[in-house]
């Protein structure tokens, strides 16, 4: 079987070749100058790649050889902290090499094989071990990078084992006679195994409001941001990153212009990490598709950034993992594919792309890892129809697969209501398996409180059309008093500013008094009514002003309690 070959056409970022007989997703080297591709077709003799460079100036005859191994990842200490092209080379290499635009020929490892960790064991000599066990561990900025027994490996005795300093490529340990170092392989298109996957029935606490108490993500579970441009997709996965109580965080950038994925490299060193005041980066693998990078290495680099996280899955942490945006991935898909000359589905995306979508999305996932820990993996896609149009196929086979919906609103952009979370469209499946973990660890009645929003909220949605019709005026007091406090639940509670300081995280209990506080509020002018108080006596109290405020002073929490005794006082002054 022959491994060298050679060009046989170039249509942009699709070569063909011949001679190099290749199984499926080979990598191979192509043209004189070796760009990296990955073999994704092969028709007789004619093996169609599609090439992770700019493939301009290639021609046909120059030599290909085949690699004969799948696009694999580096794993092993150093991930944290990088920023890493589709097919993990590390951006400041390549600029460093390369300048800003050329991104040619270039093999770059994704760690750093000259830097020194310091491995401390926690097995001995003589020890049975199996798949996926830690070995011993490396400090890693704020992390504990768990150094697993590598696959390949089923189960063994550790001939030896060392401690001290070593390169990720040293020999840290032997076990039946084979060689370990702190580097391992995995193929980025096959999910790494686990031992046993949990339905997910813990949240992933965000500290968003509206997502924490309307519409939770399970950890382990998928959701899917669709909006329109603008409609804050980015800065909703940037809060996610730095305040989801996820300790890894793998951001895959596909960005729409050049600009835009400018502004990620730039903002994103700089997150703060609330939990340390240090650089979030340093619990974080950060994955950039610039614009100027081939539409094949974007296609590949969800895999990349998904096969990262897994690995930090196995060591038993809980990973978030954001894509933003998948219809940029969908767009690379569809146009190798269109390159590939297959059969057009729906506007031109492949047939397969319902397939690749739920593939990705299925490694979403709680687990008990190999190495006895439980760990999860949580999917947040941003999704950007063109027009913010829902009914495109990228949205629509997205929704298909995940089970959480935050649909970001554009009308509600222009009453700078944010997060431009919509409440009446977006949905969570993951409530009843919720329920029972915010009865035990927030409060007994926060299942019940969430459901009277909710209802509060349709009400108002109703009552609104009304209101169109025939203004407010003709409605009865009850009802005037209902869109008061929907307009608190919206106002007070659903609105969060991502920018504050003290508005930007809201902890689950606060959430919890919140809620509890518009609900007083509500059931005491029900009361009110009832006794005969006027409704205007009711909604204009001032109490509320203080309530809007209390969100944003430093000491909320105190704030909060005393917007419940003035509340209290206040309502006493109108004989409740
Ligand atoms: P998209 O990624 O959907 O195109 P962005 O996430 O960049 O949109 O958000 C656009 C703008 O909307 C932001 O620059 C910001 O001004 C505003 N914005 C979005 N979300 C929030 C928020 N939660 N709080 C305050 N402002 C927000
Ligand atoms: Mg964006």
């Amino acid at each position: 079987m022959s491994t060298e070959g050679v060009i046989y056409r170039v249509a942009g970022p699709v070569v063909t070749a011949t001679g190099i007989s290749p199984k499926m997703y080979d990598v191979v080297n192509v043209g004189n100058e070796k760009l990296m591709g990955e073999v994704i077709k092969i028709v007789g003799d004619y093996s169609i790649i599609q090439v992770y460079e700019d493939t301009s100036g290639i021609k046909p005859g120059e030599p290909v050889s085949n690699t004969g191994m799948p696009l694999s990842v580096e794993l092993g200490p150093g991930l944290l902290t990088s920023v890493y092209d589709g097919i993990q080379r590390p951006l400041p290499v390549l600029r460093e090499t390369m300048g800003d635009f050329i991104y040619r020929g270039v093999s770059a490892p994704g760690l750093d094989h000259q830097k020194k960790w310091d491995f401390t064991p926690i097995v001995k000599a003589g020890d049975n071990v199996t798949a996926g066990q830690v070995l011993g561990t490396v400090q890693e900025g704020p992390m504990l990078h768990k150094i697993m027994v590598p696959p390949g490996i089923a189960k063994g005795k550790v001939d030896s084992i060392k401690s001290g300093t070593f390169t990720v490529d040293e020999v840290v340990a032997v076990i039946d006679g084979k060689d370990i170092t702190m580097v391992q392989y995995w193929p980025v298109r096959v999910p790494r195994p686990v031992a046993e996957k949990y339905q997910p029935d813990v949240p992933l606490v965000t500290g968003l409001r509206v997502l924490d108490t309307m519409f939770p993500l399970a950890k382990g579970g998928a959701a899917a941001i669709p909006g329109a441009f603008g409609t804050g997709k980015t800065v909703t996965q940037q809060s996610l990153a730095k305040y989801s109580d996820a300790e890894i965080v793998v951001y895959i950038g596909c960005g729409e212009r050049g600009n835009e994925m400018t502004e990620v490299l730039t903002e994103f060193p700089e997150l703060e990490d609330p939990r340390t005041g240090e650089s979030l980066m340093k619990r974080t693998v950060l994955i950039a598709n610039t614009s100027n990078m081939p539409v094949a290495a974007r296609e590949a680099s969800v895999y990349t950034g998904m096969t990262i996280a897994e690995y930090f899955r196995d060591m038993g942490y809980n990973v978030a993992l954001m894509a933003d945006s998948t219809s940029r991935w969908a767009e690379a898909m569809r146009e190798i594919s269109s390159r590939l000359e297959e059969m057009p589905g729906e506007e031109g995306y492949p047939a397969y792309l319902a397939g690749r979508l739920s593939e990705f999305y299925e490694r979403a996932c709680r687990a008990r890892a190999l190495c006895g820990e439980d760990g999860s993996i949580s999917v947040i896609g941003a999704v950007s129809p063109p027009g913010g149009d829902l009914s495109e196929p990228v949205t629509q086979n997205t929704l298909r697969i995940v089970r959480v919906f935050w649909a970001l609103d554009t009308k509600l952009r222009e009453r700078r209501h944010f997060p431009t979370i919509n409440w009446l469209t977006s949905y969570t499946m993951y409530d009843k398996q919720l329920i029972e973990w915010y009865k035990e660890n927030v409060a007994e009645d926060f299942p019940t409180l969430r459901a009277w929003a909710m209802k509060t909220l349709q009400k108002e949605a109703e009552l609104q059309e009304v209101v169109q019709m025939v203004g407010s005026d003709s409605l009865p007091d009850e009802q005037k008093v209902t869109l008061e406090v929907a307009k608190m639940i919206r106002e007070i509670f659903l609105q969060q500013n991502a920018y504050h300081p003290v508005d930007c995280y809201c902890p689950i209990e606060r959430q919890h008094v919140m809620m509890g506080l518009i609900k007083k509020y509500s059931d005491l002018a029900d009361k009110a009514l009832a006794a005969g108080v006027q409704v205007d006596k009711i909604v204009y109290l001032p109490v509320r002003t203080r309530f809007n405020q209390a969100k944003y002073e430093d000491n909320t929490d105190a704030e909060l309690k005393a917007v419940s005794e003035d509340m209290d006082k206040q309502f006493a002054e109108l004989g409740v």
